[in-house]
């Protein structure tokens, strides 16, 4: 649980609050005017809106993109203007006078939004004095940026050394959901874990190992584990660096009594292509030539009985390339498992928050995370930074 100050803590009403919010939302490639997924300014209302009621006078701030890309928030400001119904400028300097002006002659329940923090350099390497001056338009702070809550940078961290500094509503549940839940869960816990390497996902098994009561496998790391285990995985994605590692976590895995199950079937083709033709093969005995690309419809359904039993089941890595439709029949299998079970749901991870927004299943889940990284961080056991500098719940 979020042992942090939120908003309901502190007094913000004829304050002005700068709001740090995640609007790095995805733009059209033709007309970059156009938000083509507008779910993290959604996310981002509810925090929006308290503050706006509470009489604060509400600053917001956010990047979008990389630094030097420069790109602008302006879309994400008239986005902001329809759904709060009321006029959202974007102050484009965040260092001019005039947007100091701006801020000091806002009134109580007024928005306004700075333009994106990463076109300063000094926002990615969390500079003091870039910190203390954005800090000075406000006097209270609220971090609300989940997606960016694993980077220390001036508008997530810096800012609240010179300022009283609360989480906002979207932090408090991402924390109750990927902490929380997975702390003190329902259980039978059960984890899925897939993706492409088992190297990106070490952290991940091992912290889950301490918590779980079943481990499902899929995606390509199933083949490093398989191999490690002296079964044939043919032209699979395997990190031969990895066998030591995997051998390793089979043995916690027996260790923790977790019963940690590799996919019994696996789809596989000659070659990753909407083209090829796909066969169905087991997992340990995979031929040649082939590649295993997709959980077969044995584990899907062994997979989906364990899911109907868990008390809690959260899951990280598509289980196939699902961005081929051929071989994305077992990912939106475990969607809809999931979407189906009684058990708090919990989806974290870029990836995988897209693979069930794909499948339409979003509004099913107990919880899908609005971060990728910092989700991923989350399952790791990390602390964040731009969380860990908020004040303490007393
Ligand atoms: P997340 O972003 O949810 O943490 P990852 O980034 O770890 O997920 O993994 C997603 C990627 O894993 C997808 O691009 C998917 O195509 C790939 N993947 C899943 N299964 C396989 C497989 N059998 N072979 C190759 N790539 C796979
Ligand atoms: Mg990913």
């Amino acid at each position: 649980m979020l042992n942090k100050k939120t908003v309901r803590d502190i007094q913000v009403s004829g304050k002005r609050v700068l709001v740090r919010c995640d609007f790095n939302v995805p733009l059209d490639k033709e007309d970059p005017s156009i938000i083509t997924s507008d779910k993290r300014i959604v996310e981002s209302l509810k925090t929006i809106k308290y503050l706006v009621n509470a009489g604060a006078r509400v600053i917001l701030c956010s990047h979008i993109g990389k630094t030097g890309q420069n790109k602008t928030l302006q879309p994400v400001a008239r986005k902001l203007s329809e759904m709060l119904e009321k006029d959202v400028p974007l102050l484009k300097d965040i260092l001019s006078e005039e947007t100091k002006d701006h801020v000091m002659q806002m009134e109580d329940g007024d928005v306004c939004l700075l333009e994106n923090t990463r076109m300063y350099e000094e926002e990615e390497s969390n500079d003091p004095e870039f910190s203390k001056k954005l800090a000075s338009l406000a006097e209270v702070f609220v971090n609300d940026a989940f997606g960016t809550a694993h980077r220390a940078h001036a508008s997530t961290e810096g800012v609240t050394h010179y300022l009283p500094s609360v989480a906002g509503f979207l932090i408090e549940k991402e924390i109750a959901a990927l902490d929380g839940e997975i702390n003190n869960p329902q259980r039978p816990l059960v984890a899925i874990v897939g993706g492409a390497k088992v190297s990106s996902k070490i952290a991940v098994l091992n912290n889950l190992l301490d918590k779980v009561d079943t481990l499902l496998i899929g995606g390509a790391m199933t083949f490093t584990f398989v191999k490690a285990q002296g079964g044939n995985v043919g032209k699979s994605l395997v990190e031969d660096d990895k066998i030591d590692v995997a051998k390793e976590i089979l043995k916690k895995a027996q260790e923790n009594q977790v019963s940690l199950i590799l996919p019994v079937d696996t789809v596989i083709a000659e070659e990753m292509s909407p083209a090829a033709n796909i066969y169905v093969s087991d997992t340990n005995d995979i031929p040649e030539d082939y590649m295993g690309l997709d959980i077969g419809p044995k584990t899907i359904e062994l997979y989906s009985e364990i899911i109907e039993g868990a008390g809690t089941v959260v899951w990280n890595g598509p289980v196939g390339v699902f961005e081929i439709d051929n071989f994305a029949t077992g990912t939106n299998a475990i969607a809809e498992a999931m979407a189906q079970s009684n058990a708090v749901t919990i989806i974290g991870g870029g990836d995988s928050a897209a693979a069930v927004e794909k499948a339409g299943l979003s509004e099913e889940m107990s919880h899908v995370s609005t971060g990728g990284g910092a989700s991923l961080e989350l399952m790791e056991g990390k602390k964040l930074p731009g969380i860990e500098a908020l004040e303490d719940k007393e």
